[in-house]
Parts: C-alpha cells; structure tokens; sequence
C-alpha cells in the first residue's frame, strides 16, 4: 500500500469526516443491508491511513451505500458514516470525474 498524507487532507476539504472515532468493532458491517465486509470500517481505515489507491478502487462498494444509517444509529462510537460515505463519494466523483458535488 502506497500512503498519500495529501488524501487525507483532501477528505477534510467542504465535509466532516470523523472516521477516526472508529474503533474497528464491526457493528456496522453486521448491521448493513448490503452485507458488504468491506465497508465502513475497512473503508475508513484504508483512507485515514492514505491509502488513495485502495479506496478509489472501491468505487462500486462506496456507490452502492444506501445511506440508510442503520449502521449509524447503531455505531457505540458515534461516527457520522453516512456523513463519512458522502465526503468519499466526493472525493471519487472528483478524482474519477473531475466533479466538485456527490
Ligand atoms: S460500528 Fe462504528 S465503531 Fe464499529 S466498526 Fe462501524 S464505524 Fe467503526
Ligand atoms: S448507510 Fe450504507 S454502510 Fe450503513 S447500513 Fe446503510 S447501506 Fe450499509
């Protein structure tokens, strides 16, 4: 894994994206409709560690979030993880499309 400290900073830019508050318990993905492993908490550790390339190559898993919050309101950390989607959409729909809006 190739680590960009500028993606990080990228994330922060118009949006909140408190994916630190994760710590990793896996409520989320047991909860998710989508029953998606990867996401969110391997999502947001992957981009709180820089990593670019891994997150951008998990398009089709950030687009298909439903947005629901059902893993939200179920969070015991309280991470805004629709919020936290959102702002990584942002970031792919301008790093793939060269668009500023998700
Ligand atoms: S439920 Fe919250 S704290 Fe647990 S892994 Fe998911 S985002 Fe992280
Ligand atoms: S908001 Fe997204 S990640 Fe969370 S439960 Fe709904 S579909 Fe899954």
């Amino acid at each position: 894994m190739k680590s960009d400290p500028t993606f990080l900073r990228d994330l922060h830019v118009g949006a909140e994206f408190d994916a630190q508050l994760c710590m990793n318990c896996g409520t989320c993905t047991a909860l998710c409709p989508l029953g998606i492993e990867l996401m969110p908490r391997k999502l947001f550790r992957r981009a709180l560690l820089g990593d670019r390339e891994g997150v951008l190559g998990q398009k089709d898993t950030i687009y298909s979030c439903l947005l629901c919050r059902l893993c939200e309101a179920n969070c015991p950390a309280g991470v805004h993880i629709a919020e936290n989607v959102r702002t990584l959409r942002v970031a792919l729909n301008r790093e793939l499309f060269g668009l500023a809006e998700a």
